[in-house]
Formats: structure tokens, C-alpha cells, sequence
């Protein structure tokens, strides 16, 4: 018998319908409230493609979601990372380990849904979780609506700006800002560049640039798709980056990447219609309270990495999936957080220090500027990238075994 019979899952973006499907499967009802409504003129605002990695995969495999995800999404067989100007390097990839799969958000989002209401889940939009009123054997949630909802507990899989991260600890750290905007643009290929028309689809290059950094991949349709990361001390959420015209933004993203190649091309030849900016980049500080009573935290929530980790995501569906894991297993709700927390903390923490060693790297300083041809390759050898990926993307939940065992195991 599970440690519970319901559940209020809060946030319907990864972690939450991933969470929410491995409950279902775990023999608790699930229903997960979600803040932006279902209009689809608000989908743009989750666009943009991400990566997931084969550990990512691996726990959708749990769900049954992962075919679906393949089917979408492009498979990245090499990874070659570019200075400045200079021929880009190609990074060792782990071996025997399958290829990282991008794609678009909005496509896994439709498909993590679809999954989650065809294992009984409800989804309800426009839900803005506001508060919550704690008893001793439940949680109920107000939403900003003026409705309500009662369950036996509540998850917050409500991203890095998390409301229930604040329920459960006031005294939580927020979300720092990387001192970096994001942009996601697409250009055409071009028969006349040397760089972009050599481009196999398959491969992606992640390039520092004189003064920014970025990355970009080929396409299927042959048009090249390409982030970047523009450093600006100035903080802009997503809707305040969304409420500068593109045009503008475009002006500033040329300039920034004028004497970058391919920089200065994706830069010139992407419009208005194809740019998307996501806003401030952030991660999260290690949180010291992921649980308390009968809530608990997963996903961005409570362990958001640089998103130069490529691993946010795929650790937030790690983290939906050992907690249902924990709630099937252990006895009772204190339990199966703390086999949670203690099966999860030590992975994610690692990851995100790994990611913000990188992530200096993306905004240098003038000095370190200049140090970056000498910098990269060697946070390549040091960082012994191939043996730090093939733990990283090997990591795979057993479902069918018992996580006390686990847990007891790390105590
Ligand atoms: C530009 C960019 C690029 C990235 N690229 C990658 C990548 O390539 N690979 C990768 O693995 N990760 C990437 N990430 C990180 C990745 O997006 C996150 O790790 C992932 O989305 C976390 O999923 P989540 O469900 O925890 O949070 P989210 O996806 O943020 O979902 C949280 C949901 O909760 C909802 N919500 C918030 N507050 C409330 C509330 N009060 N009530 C109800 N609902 C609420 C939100 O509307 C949202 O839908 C990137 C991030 C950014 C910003």
C-alpha cells in the first residue's frame, strides 16, 4: 500500500506530468495544477528545443513516454565545441551510451500530457497555486481562481520561481540570475558558408564567441537552429524579455556576435518571427528543506542546474520517478521523503556544481576573454569529459525494485 492515496501535483510543465503518470503507475491518484492557461496562443511562450539526455530518456523509459519523445525529437550524435574563430574540437562522446535527443519543448510537453491524462491523470489549466492550508493528514490548495483542491499531499513541480518552495521553507533561496539572457533563433543554410554548409544534422556545436556565447545544430528541413546566450547585468523575466521588440533584440544579438563565425550570420539572417527570447538563465543554490509535512519539492524547484549541464530537464523527470518510487515503497509520508531526498540530493548537487564551473565560462570578463583559447581545451582534458558524461548519462532508476533497499543502502 502506497504511503498515500492522492496527490496535488502543482506545475504542469516536465517534472509535474512526469510525476504525476509514475504516481498513476504507483497506485495513487494524481491531478496536476498548472498556472498558464491552455489557449494556445500561450504555447509560444514555452518554445524553444531542449536537449535530453539519455539518462532523461531512460527515466521516461519508466513512464512509457519515451518512443513517443525519440519520434519528435533529433537524435545528436556529435558535440564539437568552437573558439572564437578557430576549427571547432570535437568532444569525446561516452561510449555505448545512446545519442542526447533535441527537441522541442512545446512538442514534449504535448506528449508528456498525453501521457499523463492517458494514465488517469486530470490536468487542469490555469490553475495559479496561491496558498495552502496544512492539516495532519492533507493539503489544500488555493488557486489564484478562487477555487480549491484537497489530497493527501502536495508536489511542487512548479519551476525555479517555485511558489511551494516558499510554502514549505520561507526562509528558501531563490533562483540566482546567471548574468545571462537567452535567445533561440533560426537562420537559413547558406550554400556560401563554410561553417554552417559543412554542418552535418546530428552534430551540435557550442561556440564562445568574442563577447557571447552560442550554439547551434542543423536541422532536418537544412535551416540551422541557434541559442544564445547573451550576457547582460540587467535581469529581465521572460515576459519583460518578451515585451522588447524582437527587432531591437536582433540589433543587440548583431552586434553581439558581429565578429563571430557563424556567429554574425545566424545573427544577420534570423527575423523577427523566428526569435524567441526566454529571458533571464538562472540556477538554483542547493536548497536546504526539499519536504516539509506533507509537501515536497521536485524538478527546477528545488535543483536547477546551468543550463550548460544540458541535464535540467532530464533530471527533473529522474526526480519526478524516484519520488513516486519512494511513495509506492516506504510506509509513510515522512519516509518516503527522506529516501527521496536521499537518493536524489547527492546526484543533483553534483551535476549542478559541474554546471557552474561552466557557466563562468560564458559571460567572461576582458581579461579571461583573451584566456578562452587557452581555457576551453583544457576544461576539457581536466574536466575528463567523457568519464564525467558516462556517469552522468548512464544513470538509470530501477522501477520494479523496492526503493527502501536503495535508500537504506546511502543511509
Ligand atoms: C533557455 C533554456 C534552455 C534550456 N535548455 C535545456 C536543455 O537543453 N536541456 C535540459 O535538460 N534543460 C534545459 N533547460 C532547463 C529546463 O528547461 C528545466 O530544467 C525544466 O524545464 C525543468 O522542468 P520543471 O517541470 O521542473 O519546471 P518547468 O518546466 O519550469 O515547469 C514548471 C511549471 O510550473 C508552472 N507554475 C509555476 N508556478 C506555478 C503556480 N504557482 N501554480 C501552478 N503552476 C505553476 C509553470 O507555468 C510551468 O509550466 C533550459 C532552460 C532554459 C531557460
Amino acid at each position: 500500500m502506497p504511503a498515500v492515496q492522492t496527490a496535488l501535483v502543482i506545475g504542469g510543465g516536465i517534472a509535474g506530468p512526469v510525476a504525476a503518470t509514475a504516481l498513476a503507475m504507483a497506485g495513487i491518484d494524481a491531478a496536476v495544477y498548472e498556472a498558464r492557461p491552455a489557449d494556445p496562443a500561450s504555447a509560444r511562450g514555452i518554445g524553444g528545443s531542449l536537449a535530453l539526455e539519455p539518462n532523461g530518456l531512460a527515466a521516461l523509459r519508466i513512464i512509457g513516454a519515451d518512443d513517443a519523445v525519440r519520434a519528435a525529437a533529433i537524435p545528436i550524435t556529435r558535440s564539437v565545441m568552437s573558439i572564437a574563430k578557430k576549427p571547432g574540437r570535437e568532444m569525446p562522446t561516452p561510449k555505448g551510451i545512446p545519442p542526447r535527443q533535441l527537441i522541442d519543448r512545446g512538442a514534449l510537453h504535448r506528449i508528456l500530457r498525453e501521457r499523463a491524462e492517458r494514465s488517469g491523470v486530470r490536468i487542469r489549466d490555469a490553475k495559479k497555486l496561491i496558498r495552502v492550508d496544512e492539516r495532519q493528514d492533507g493539503v489544500t490548495a488555493h488557486f489564484a481562481d478562487g477555487t480549491h483542491a484537497t489530497a493527501d499531499m502536495l508536489i511542487g513541480a512548479d519551476g525555479v520561481h517555485s511558489t511551494v518552495r516558499k510554502l514549505i521553507d520561507l526562509d528558501a533561496p531563490g533562483a540566482r540570475y546567471l548574468k545571462l539572457l537567452g535567445f533561440e533563433g533560426l537562420a537559413d543554410d547558406d550554400p556560401d558558408d563554410p561553417v554552417t554548409a559543412a554542418l552535418e544534422p546530428g552534430t551540435m556545436t557550442f561556440a564562445f564567441g568574442r563577447r557571447a556565447y552560442y550554439l547551434y545544430w542543423k536541422r532536418p528541413d537544412g535551416r540551422i537552429g541557434w541559442g544564445a546566450n547573451l550576457p547582460s547585468e540587467q535581469y529581465l523575466t521572460l515576459m519583460q524579455a518578451r515585451a522588447v521588440a524582437a527587432e531591437d533584440w536582433l540589433h543587440t544579438l548583431r552586434s553581439a556576435y558581429a565578429n563571430d563565425i557563424p556567429g554574425a550570420r545566424l545573427a544577420a539572417e534570423t527575423t523577427g518571427e523566428t526569435l524567441q527570447a526566454v529571458g533571464g538563465l538562472h540556477i538554483m543554490p542547493p536548497v536546504p528543506h526539499w519536504h516539509r509535512g506533507r509537501m515536497v519539492l521536485v524538478g527546477d524547484a528545488v535543483h536547477a542546474p546551468s543550463n550548460s549541464t544540458g541535464q535540467g530537464a532530464s533530471l527533473a523527470m529522474e526526480s519526478a520517478v524516484q519520488l513516486a518510487r519512494c511513495l509506492r515503497d516506504l510506509p509513510d509520508v515522512p519516509s518516503a521523503f527522506a529516501a527521496y531526498e536521499r537518493l536524489r540530493r547527492p546526484r543533483v548537487e553534483k551535476i549542478a556544481a559541474r554546471g557552474a564551473r561552466i557557466s563562468h565560462a560564458k559571460a567572461p570578463g576582458p581579461i579571461a576573454q583573451r584566456l578562452m583559447a587557452v581555457m576551453v581545451p583544457l576544461m576539457v582534458t581536466t574536466l575528463n569529459i567523457e568519464k564525467t558524461m558516462a556517469a552522468e548519462q548512464s544513470y538509470a532508476i530501477d522501477w520494479n525494485a523496492p526503493a527502501l533497499q536503495d535508500a537504506e543502502a546511502l543511509a
